[in-house]
């Protein structure tokens, strides 16, 4: 299927009011591009729920450091729209700056809670302001009826739920697990910045926290398998930012071993930041 391209918000409205008028229900997959099947899938689980889906594109520039790599950050629009495409997404919405940030534009949506958590906030600290506020723009530009998001920024998807609660969005926002590499290693638009030694090495970021997790099914304390985990990562080269688990659920800091239980992971390999995640 070639999927429809828009550009701007009135095309986009114009498109989703036909869709509404038939009575379709729809999904919208936000990303980034340099699509990978991480992104497919969502598209895929997006179908499953609504008669129709709008991956949008676009590499938001508020939340990016002056430092981070926006400018080198992977952009394929023919290659994206190809894969979109046979993954059955209807519509990918690619706006031009102005759509989202028209001059004047100078509201930002700010959340504590999840936003807060002292993970990814305490090393991006420009991160999360520069997503809420535009996925709240996403949400009310597209009006969909749910929004797929990947468990693989479990932070991510933790604190688009809440804010789509604590504004009443009429959007349900639906987290989807991670897509993989055969040898575990979360498929990433940023994979593409590993060299073939770093890429061997990185699929130890998933097997160490998968370990964590083992080990404290089967009894070890929380902060053993945190540190013993760190040790592996250090070890092997890696420059770790984090290796904690956290309440599945509030991502705070554990009171009891028997909480719904989360560990969460960055950590640098030469320039490359991975992050990643899983359920204990
Ligand atoms: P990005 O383009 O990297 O900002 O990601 C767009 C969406 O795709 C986010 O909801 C991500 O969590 C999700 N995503 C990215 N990688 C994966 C993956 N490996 N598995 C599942 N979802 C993913």
């Amino acid at each position: 299927m070639k999927p429809k391209l828009v550009r701007t918000l009135a095309a986009l409205r114009r498109e989703t009011a036909k869709w509404r008028a038939e009575g379709l229900r729809y999904a919208v997959v936000p990303t980034m591009g340099a699509i990978h099947s991480g992104h497919t899938h969502l598209v895929a689980e997006g179908l499953k729920r609504a008669d129709r889906t709008i991956a949008t594109i676009f590499v938001n520039p508020k939340q990016f450091a002056a430092h981070e790599d926006l400018d080198k950050y992977p952009r394929d629009e023919e290659g994206d729209v190809r894969k979109l495409g046979e993954a059955g997404c209807h519509m990918i919405y690619l706006p031009n700056p102005d759509e989202i940030y028209p001059q004047g534009f100078c509201t930002t949506v700010t959340l504590g809670g999840p936003a807060k958590a002292g993970l990814e906030d305490k090393f991006r600290p420009q991160f999360f302001d520069g997503v809420t506020t535009v996925v709240a723009k996403l949400f009310t530009q597209t009006g969909a009826d749910y929004a797929m998001f990947g468990e693989k920024d479990y932070q991510q998807l933790k604190v688009v739920t809440r804010m789509a609660k604590d504004l009443d969005l009429p959007i349900e926002v639906v987290g989807i697990p991670t897509v993989r590499e055969d040898d575990g290693l979360a498929k990433s638009s940023r994979n593409v910045y590993l060299s073939k030694q770093e890429r061997q090495q990185a699929l130890a970021i998933h097997s160490a926290i998968s370990h964590a997790a083992e080990r404290i099914r089967a009894g070890l304390d929380l902060q053993s398998a945190m540190t013993s985990a760190t040790r592996t990562l250090l070890a092997l080269g890696f420059k770790v930012d984090y290796v904690t688990v956290r309440n599945a659920e509030t991502l705070v800091l554990p009171q009891h071993r028997d909480e719904p239980l989360r560990i969460l992971a960055a950590a640098w390999l030469g320039k490359t930041r991975l992050i990643d995640n899983v359920g204990v």
